[in-house]
């Protein structure tokens, strides 16, 4: 019953997602006015704005202009609500499932901002920080010096290398953007894990590039952005950081 709660809670956050996704990078309110239809500007009713419901019943179209809706509305729905039912599983009813669903919720607008407009967007990564740190003092699965350590290391690290770079080559390599994900990554999960990130986010990233280049050919003009790969990497130390280090420790040499 617990994890029925938790699936729909995830997929109403997943609507919610939704609309942030959309207007964050227009610098529109979140809050108002209510959704409308993008092409004949009717607005939603609430019953035909039920997260994963509503576009199965509608089948994929607007009420009133029949017009197709995005398949990037149900698809954000169901990946949130699956990544509250996994946490929910994880943590159990308790303060550190809610900390660790906003930080994937997060990571999720993140990841499709970024796709689409190759921004990630300081209004959730710096606050974003700032939680991360507050919420290190009552979760019992991160201390307070460790969320330091994470920011101080995210942000440092992926700093030092954007400034290495476009000392180097005289020209923007990683974005201000990516820096201040890297920090809030680290107020959440901690030092250790903003290692693990960058090491899977560059591996994940390198082969994504290579396979791109190989199959679209050389070139291919669109910067693929990296929050993506930061986030996705982010979400694997989150589940697997422990098993990950034990495995190097052991078997490294
Ligand atoms: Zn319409």
């Amino acid at each position: 019953m617990a994890s029925v709660i938790s699936i729909i809670f995830g997929a109403t956050v997943g609507s919610f997602l939704n609309v942030c996704i959309f207007r964050l990078p227009k610098e529109e309110s979140i809050i108002w006015p209510g959704s409308h239809c993008p092409l004949c500007r009717k607005p939603i009713k609430f019953y035909d704005n039920i997260p994963l419901v509503s576009y199965l019943l509608l089948r994929g179209r607007c009420r009133y202009c029949h017009s197709p809706i995005s398949i990037q509305y149900p698809l954000i729905e169901g990946i949130t609500a699956l990544g509250s039912l996994i946490l929910f599983m994880k943590f159990g009813p308790s303060l550190s499932y809610l900390f660790y669903f906003s930080f994937v919720a997060g990571l999720i607008v993140i990841t499709v901002i970024d796709l689409y407009h190759q921004i990630i967007p300081d209004v959730i990564s710096l606050p974003g920080i700032g939680a991360g740190l507050l919420a290190s003092l009552i979760i019992p699965q991160i201390t307070f010096l460790n969320s330091l350590f994470g920011i101080l290391l995210g942000g440092g690290s992926l700093f030092l290398v954007a400034t290495l770079y476009q000392w180097l080559f005289k020209r923007e390599g990683m974005g201000g953007g990516d820096v201040k994900l890297l920090a809030m990554i680290g107020a959440f999960l901690g030092w250790k894990a903003v290692i693990l990130t960058i090491l899977l986010s560059s591996l994940i990233g390198s082969i994504t590039g290579i396979i791109i280049m190989v199959s679209k050919g050389k070139d291919f003009k669109y910067a693929i952005p990296f929050g993506p790969f930061l986030s996705l990497g982010a979400v694997i130390a989150l589940f697997y950081q422990n098993e990950i280090i034990f495995w190097y420790l052991r078997y490294r040499g």
